[in-house]
């Protein structure tokens, strides 16, 4: 249930901007949580999709004092200081949802993207420290974005710059993610899939890791500390390195059928054992094997320009 609880500690509202019911919500869906983990997987897996279209619902009604813009699979919901640019991040969103839909299974309407006027109220929302950087996050089946305005420099392109380092792919291949494995998902699996998949789109990458040759964080710590790991671009970089793995050595195909044996309320390591026939222990060292052998080659590096944006987008 990793991919359900907010990315960075429990949620405070510290701003009217965010919802009143907010923290009462949270901890009731803790609670819930808590309880879901003594229930068989399949189940588990209905009760969390329920959870969070009462959670999806609760965010539509407690934003509704917002101006809405309407599209065919979002809701986008924004202050009228930032219109400007709502339609343009409800095009790029519509746009990330035709690219991905259908290799995720998706099918959704009315996905609520709020968007924040700034920094600060973001990351009350999540109870986030003011320091945080963050430019979208995901959480329960609703996406949250700080307005664009907000962190490309006046004059600069914002629609060329939002629509290839904005974080609409990123965020919502872990909406799709979400839905399709109900929940079931290590952070590491669904970090390096949004990764992946926004390189593949838009050619962004997060800026690579200060050198750190054969350092590793376990999948262990990757899926129970990811935040709280102190090298945050390596623990963003490992996850993706690890999707790559799979996709190359295994296949594509073998990454859908890791994400249906979670759907089914299989865990990863059962997943794995399943899909490629290795357990998780061996495929951790098969895989850093793998990235130690990719770097005397080249592995390849973050996109010069593009390493100002590489903000944590969780
Ligand atoms: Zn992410």
């Amino acid at each position: 249930m990793n991919n359900s609880m907010p990315r960075r500690g429990p949620a405070r509202n510290r701003s009217p901007w965010a919802a009143i019911g907010l923290k009462i919500l949270a901890a009731f869906l803790t609670l819930a949580a808590a309880c879901l983990v003594r229930i068989p997987g399949e189940i588990r897996g209905y009760a969390y999709q329920v959870v969070k279209e009462l959670y999806r619902m609760h965010t539509l009604f407690a934003s509704r004092h917002l101006v809405t813009l309407r599209g065919e699979h979002f809701l986008v919901r924004y202050s009228p200081g930032n219109a400007a640019h709502a339609p343009l991040v409800l095009e790029t969103a519509e746009k990330a949802y035709n690219q991905l839909a259908d290799k995720y299974y998706f099918q959704g309407r009315d996905i609520p993207i709020i968007i924040y006027p700034s920094r600060a109220e973001l990351n009350a929302c999540f109870g986030w420290p003011a320091s945080e950087s963050a430019m979208g996050a995901y959480w329960a089946g609703v996406i949250r974005v700080l307005a664009p305005e907000a962190w490309i420099p006046e004059g600069d392109d914002v629609e060329e710059i939002f629509s290839s380092s904005g974080p609409m792919v990123h965020e919502l291949t872990h909406l799709m993610v979400d839905n399709l494995t109900k929940g079931n998902v290590p952070r590491w699996l669904t970090e390096g899939l949004a990764q992946s998949e926004e390189y593949r789109l838009t050619g962004f990458q997060f800026a690579a890791p200060e050198v750190s040759r054969n350092r590793f964080y376990s999948f262990r710590e990757l899926d129970g500390e990811f935040d709280r790991l102190e090298d945050q671009a390596l623990a963003y970089r490992q996850s993706l390195t690890a999707v790559e793995y799979l996709r190359e050595v295994y296949g594509e195909n073998k990454i859908e059928q890791i994400l249906k044996a979670l759907a089914a309320g299989r865990n990863m390591e059962e997943a794995l054992q399943g899909a490629i026939g290795v357990n998780l222990e061996g495929f951790e060292s098969n895989w850093q094997n793998w990235v130690i052998q990719n770097k005397s080659s080249g592995s390849r590096n973050s996109e010069p320009g593009r390493e100002s944006f590489d903000d944590e987008r969780c």
